[in-house]
């Protein structure tokens, strides 16, 4: 059974359709990434997947069990965990507090603070500093802790690469990539081609809050990705 399927989701802001009948499915433990320009329409179909912007129609099925209607943190609590983009990381409080707050669902499951710092070393360091003073890149570890410690099915992550520098990007990625051979599954958007294939068994392409390419990751034809992303038909 997949762990996530989207069906014909369409979100709309107003008279705008930014995702326009796009349909996914996550195996268990495998990794998705849904790339696309600015604009395309990745961060509402995540909106939509983690409940915070609920979409006009189609359908959200976790584990087989409809959450199309089911609010975003009772979302969390079974098990659909956000990484949001420009990560929303609390400047005045500590890393800990931080990363604690993701601990709200109560889920059971691996990941505890002992195992985020274990994946993240410099946050261990950095625990009792106030979120504010951390670099971009901590602040990004920081935030997937958090994410983390919610102990997800699926983990739901937007543009991790955002503002960061490409050697920063890929510590990150390699982090995820230990995360999902634990046998988490992983919803990865990112507008970084090279990024995403560090992570992805599977990519899909958006243009207009639209699919317009599905692939497996191996082998991929980069122009088409290309082509995909400005709409060359
Ligand atoms: P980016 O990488 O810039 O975040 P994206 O692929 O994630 O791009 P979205 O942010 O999902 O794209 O935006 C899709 C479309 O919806 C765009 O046309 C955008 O202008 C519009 N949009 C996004 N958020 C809102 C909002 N809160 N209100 C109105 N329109 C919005």
């Amino acid at each position: 059974m997949n762990v996530l399927e989207a069906t014909g989701l369409e979100v709309r802001y107003g008279d705008l359709l930014a995702v326009d009948g796009v349909s996914l499915t996550l195996a268990e433990g495998e990794t998705l990434a849904v790339l696309g320009a600015n604009g395309a329409g990745k961060s509402t179909l995540l909106a939509a997947l983690a409940g915070t912007h609920p979409p006009t129609s189609g359908s959200v099925l976790l584990d087989g069990e409809p959450v199309t209607r089911v609010p975003a943190y009772r979302r969390v609590r079974r098990g659909i965990a956000l990484v949001p983009e420009g990560r929303r990381i609390f400047g005045s409080l500590t890393v800990e507090e931080n990363l604690l707050m993701g601990r709200y669902p109560k889920r059971p499951g691996p990941w505890d603070l002992r195992a985020v710092y274990d994946m993240f070393p410099q946050v261990a360091e950095m625990r009792d500093r106030r979120g504010g003073v951390l670099s971009g890149g901590q602040q990004q570890a920081v935030a997937i802790g958090r994410a983390l410690l919610a102990n997800p099915r699926v983990l739901l992550l937007d543009e991790v690469s955002l503002g960061l520098a490409p050697t920063v990007v890929t510590q990150l990625y390699d982090a995820v990539r230990r995360i999902t051979a634990a046998g988490t599954t992983a919803l990865v958007v990112e507008q970084d081609l090279d990024q995403a294939l560090r992570v992805a068994d599977r990519v899909q392409c958006l243009l207009g809050g639209r699919t317009v390419l599905e692939a497996p990751a191996a082998g991929l034809d980069r122009e088409a990705v290309a082509d995909a992303y400005f709409g060359i038909t």
